[in-house]
């Protein structure tokens, strides 16, 4: 008796996850066929000059993919910042670049989007070996936790998009740290599409990260940012980055990183 209300509990778990994710695609697919809002295109000509640049099919992606994020994300102003739709379209234009092409959940485990007008400063706890807490603060642009929130400071995420072309872009970096943390760990290694290869991947990301490493011990000049360096999961958003600002002089001088990103974002920057 008890062994099938087991199974009577199990059936009824998985037809209710499965019924849920049927309802979020039908939801998803109804926001999406909402006309995208004028107001939001004025800002998409002002504030994303890319826009303009990428292949139209992949305009209206982005378009409904915005939709979808905006209507599930929550946006927080901090320290006086006012939430508008300029805000949340320009950032959300470029958080959802990286969503082309791909089977993507929209960013599962984040939930709230707060928005600094600048650099903003972070207070993080910290404990010694006697167990003695100290406060470690810094000032910082962006930050991305690993469940629920991304924060942003506006004048950098405005920067970024208005400037394409620098090979530094605050909004794809933090953006990038929640799709390396889709897999539980945020660690250089995002989930990856099923075409792709884990060991292929780590061969050559660990390659390029330990040579960005050498260079930045040796002071030498690098194409890739050395803050890459730190960790394997900087060096993947600081790939991010250039991937989609600097994406033909990437290509050039790293082609198998190119490649791997290529295949992970499932769209090719250098065409565009
Ligand atoms: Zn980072």
């Amino acid at each position: 008796m008890v062994y099938f209300s087991v199974l009577a509990i199990a059936a009824i778990a998985i037809y209710w996850i499965a019924s849920s994710g049927k309802r979020k695609a039908k939801k998803r697919q109804t926001i999406a066929s909402i006309p995208f809002p004028t107001e939001w295109r004025k800002i998409l000509r002002k504030n994303l000059p890319f826009f303009y640049k990428i292949p139209a099919d992949l305009q209206l992606q982005l378009k409904d993919k915005m939709q979808i994020f905006l209507s599930e994300k929550q946006f927080v102003g901090r320290k006086g910042q006012d939430i508008t739709d300029e805000v949340r379209v320009t950032i959300a234009a470029q958080a959802c670049l990286l969503l082309l092409n791909r089977n993507t959940d929209f960013y599962p485990f984040l939930k709230t989007i707060v928005v600094y007008p600048a650099a903003f400063i972070t207070r993080h706890a910290q404990f010694d070996h006697n167990g003695v807490k100290t406060q470690d603060a810094r000032v910082l642009l962006g930050e991305s936790w690993t469940r629920g929130q991304v924060v942003l400071s506006w004048r950098d995420s405005a920067a970024g998009g208005s400037d394409f072309e620098d090979g530094h872009n605050l909004v794809i970096h933090e953006f990038a740290h929640q799709l390396d943390g889709e897999s539980g760990v945020t660690n250089g290694a995002p989930p990856l599409n099923k075409e792709q290869n884990y060991q292929e991947w780590s061969n050559i990301l660990s390659e390029e990260f330990k040579t960005l490493q050498s260079q930045a011990r040796k002071r030498q000049d690098s194409f890739l940012d050395k803050y890459g360096a730190t960790n394997p999961a900087e060096f993947f958003a600081v790939c991010s980055e250039v991937f989609f600002e600097k994406p033909t002089e990437l290509k050039k001088l790293h082609r198998e990183l190119f490649e791997q990103l290529k295949s992970y974002y499932q769209v090719d920057p250098s065409q565009w």
